[in-house]
């Protein structure tokens, strides 16, 4: 029984590489520092995975940025815009060449956009994603995993395990630059690139090697399969020596199991932890030549691993399979796990004792290993730990257990129905045609965000913080009447985050010291933990509106972080269904909304910024899905008045598939990101299939631009087609928390400006 392991984070435990990268970039540190840095990461990486007793540690699972980009580079899919950053300055490395693929490149007169980025699978690590052209030819152009592998050869004693991402998963992580072909037919040119890659491995004296094929684990078409088909015979005939691991992660083999057990290589790897039911199917489909690597430990979350439950499957497959053919290990790489749970001095140690992070979970692996070997004695321990998870009254409240129980429908429904409720709103609020109003948020300056840290650090008092925040709402309500908004905001200057604030005022959530985890790039997040039932103690936000709301004769819109998205953007219970936790959330967030209401705030906003990306992997889980989280939100909004304005807000997404999702969370209000698109996002939302009142951005707070009143104008009478004049509002796309305050008056200036021109021509 092998003990295996598919990928450890690499940002360091203290964020040693997010340093030494961001001074690297800015010049203020050479080259050799960053590469000791990161050579220095590896060295603890593999260190802590052979100390924990792993046969199969991986290598090449390091990277500087991104594995995906780093393939790119590795198979010669380096756009053609990038040749200037060598050929023009002479200087320049690879590794420079690799961080303009990822970042861009403006320096001597050169000004080259970044590879575009997208989210990886469900998760919140976001890859570049590889650009193809028709006949793209593939070369092996850098060298860094046979690097990677002797570097590797000589920190450990076992053979180390190079790790890749699979062919045809690489193909479709990417897309098509040009019409006229589908990227998975360049697998033919592909293929001789990983060959030579792997016939090199295997001459430095590798024995295993990895390749990823997530995608065995989606929804595949006809054509896809047969590329899987081609790949692995292909491979399997001209690299016979090597033995090959097929890693699939983060959803089941379902329709796809015949398949990824026909193909001709040494191991397959199953994601146990998101879909322990496959184990049966998988099992009756693999033959006598394959091993079967169980992802029984949970690399996506942060929760001690159930021992019993993962023997019981680790016992079914060696019953089956024999010792020799089964492999325990985490069900995908660590990366999305934080480094080590040791580093936490401040998280209560009941809470502490069901929790483990990447370092605690190799251990969780070897102990496993240990016990499936006949060394019961340590399940003891971890049965206890489960069961006081299961008991503890920290966890379970049953008081807000019973109280979903009871939601009713009627507790889903505004009290009447969208047209009447906009009549109502339209007398009550008296606004122009094309009101304007902003997302929430106003720029974060390094003076709000100080204050905020020397709270943290007792350097101020609490009362100082609140006087302090207060004096920059009040200056920001004062910047909204005299630039002529309609609906105003209070600015968010209270918020350091829209989920750790709500996060932290909810019971049931728990905060991490070092928690982080790579999000993109240099960039990591630090989500809460919720842990046990959701219940808000008090007021959240109340105090705050109400304070804007006194500070003008102006509506201020009251500012909330939806269910789902707080959700979404946390780690979750594996306890119970996230639907149930979800609707937990709701239900503080709905108390939260009916306070409000009785504070005398009579707009209010619900954010939902995650409700697209928490779609499922699999088309055929979509319905479900999209039943509770809707259903969440409309729990959330619904406990008002007809006279209540509930909005929310959206960004960059593409609404076709789920239009009908959308509508029917019936807010009053949606404003979405729509400039880059020139509106085109809009486009799901005209004709009857969206009857409630739309903001469509009118233009991108990503970048410091101011843009034309012109340029709105233009925009907004593309909405005007689109949709009737008196449910369009107008606003940015997003909130204004990242930019400056001077560019940030200037664009709301012309985009008030806008909406004049625009309500003269009704
Ligand atoms: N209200 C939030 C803000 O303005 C919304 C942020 C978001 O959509 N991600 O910052
Ligand atoms: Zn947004």
């Amino acid at each position: 029984m092998q003990k295996n392991n598919l990928g450890y984070p690499r940002i360091g435990a203290r964020r040693e590489l997010k340093k030494a990268c961001e001074q690297y970039w800015s010049g203020k540190t050479g080259r050799d520092e960053l590469l000791d840095v990161a050579e220095r990461l590896r060295r603890e990486n593999w260190k802590v995975q052979q100390e924990a007793g792993i046969d199969l540690i991986p290598c090449n699972d390091f990277s500087f940025y991104d594995q995906v980009l780093d393939m790119s580079l590795t198979l010669g899919a380096i756009p053609k815009r990038y040749n200037a950053v060598l050929t023009q300055n002479k200087e320049n490395t690879e590794l420079d060449l690799y961080f303009a693929m990822a970042r861009g490149y403006q320096k001597g007169g050169l000004d080259i956009t970044a590879m575009e980025m997208t989210k990886w699978f469900d998760t919140n690590y976001h890859y570049i994603v590889p650009e193809f052209h028709k006949n793209q030819a593939f070369k092996w152009f850098s060298s860094r995993i046979t690097e990677a592998f002797s570097e590797a050869k000589k920190n450990l004693d076992k053979t180390p395990k190079p790790v890749l991402i699979g062919p045809v998963t690489y193909l479709l992580l990417g897309k098509e630059k040009e019409e006229g072909f589908e990227r998975i037919d360049l697998i033919k040119n592909l293929l001789p690139v990983y060959i030579e890659i792997l016939n090199k491995l295997k001459d430095l004296g590798a024995e295993w090697v990895q390749l990823d094929e997530p995608f065995l684990a989606m929804d595949l078409s006809e054509k896809e399969k047969e590329a899987y088909r081609l790949a692995y015979t292909t491979i399997a005939d001209e690299c016979k020596e090597l033995k090959l691991l097929v890693a699939t992660y983060f959803e089941a083999l379902g329709d796809n199991t015949a398949l990824a057990a026909s193909l001709p290589v040494s191991a397959l790897h199953i994601d146990l932890a998101r879909a322990p039911r496959q184990l049966d199917t998988v099992l009756d489909a693999i033959p006598d030549s394959l091993s079967l690597s169980l992802g029984v430990i949970d690399g996506r979350n942060i929760w001690k691993n159930d021992y019993e439950k993962s023997l019981s499957l680790i016992d079914k497959a060696i019953s089956r399979l024999g010792r020799d053919r089964v492999f325990i290990a985490p069900s995908c790489s660590l990366l999305h796990t934080p480094y080590d749970l040791d580093a936490e001095t401040a998280i209560d140690p009941e809470i502490k004792n069901w929790l483990a992070f990447a370092r605690q979970k190799l251990d969780e692996v070897s102990e496993l290993h240990k016990i499936a070997e006949g060394n019961a004695s340590l399940l003891e321990e971890n049965r206890k730990a489960q069961e006081s998870r299961r008991i503890s009254e920290r966890i379970h409240k049953p008081r807000v257990k019973s109280r979903v129980a009871g939601i009713t429908e009627a507790d889903t429904e505004r009290r009447s129905p969208f047209p009447v409720r906009q009549k109502i709103q339209k007398k009550r609020f008296a606004l122009p045609l094309y009101p304007t109003t902003t997302i929430g948020s106003f720029p974060q300056t390094p003076d709000i965000r100080k204050l905020r840290a020397q709270l943290k650090k007792g350097g101020i008092s609490p009362g100082e913080y609140a006087a302090q925040i207060e004096k920059a709402t009040v200056e920001a309500i004062r910047i909204q009447e005299k630039i002529g908004l309609d609906v105003l905001v209070h600015g968010e200057f209270e918020r350091n985050d829209m989920v750790e604030y709500f996060g932290e005022l909810l019971d049931g959530f728990v905060f991490t010291q070092n928690g982080w985890v790579q999000s993109y790039g240099s960039r990591c997040v630090k989500p809460p933990i919720i842990f046990g039932d959701v219940s808000r103690p008090e007021d959240m936000t109340v105090q705050w509106s109400r304070f804007a709301q006194e500070h003008t004769g102006k509506i201020v819109k009251g500012m909330l972080t939806g269910p789902v998205t707080i959700l979404q953007w946390s780690f979750v219970r594996d306890d119970q269904p996230r639907s149930e936790t979800t609707c937990q959330i709701a239900l503080a967030i709905r108390d939260e909304v009916v306070a409000l209401e009785k504070a005398g705030i009579s707009m209010i906003q619900i954010d939902e910024p995650a409700i697209r990306e928490g779609l499922p992997l699999r088309k055929k889980d979509w319905p479900a899905y999209l039943d509770w989280a809707i259903r969440a939100f409309r729990i959330s909004a619904s406990g008002v008045r007809d006279e209540t304005q509930i909005h929310t807000h959206m960004c960059y997404s593409e609404f076709n598939d789920i239009i009908a999702h959308i509508a029917a969370m019936d807010a009053d209000v949606i404003t979405i990101e729509t400039s880059r698109s020139q509106m085109e996002l809009l486009e799901a939302f005209s004709g009857f299939r969206y009857p409630n009142e739309i903001g469509p951005g009118v233009y991108d707070i990503h970048s410091p631009r101011v843009p034309t009143v012109e340029e709105m104008v233009v925009l907004l009478k593309k909405a005007a087609i689109l949709l009737p004049a008196e449910n369009i509002w107008v606003n940015p796309d997003c909130g204004l928390k990242t930019r400056k305050w001077e560019e940030t008056e200037a664009a709301l200036r012309n985009m008030v400006k806008a909406a004049a021109l625009i309500r003269k021509e009704v």
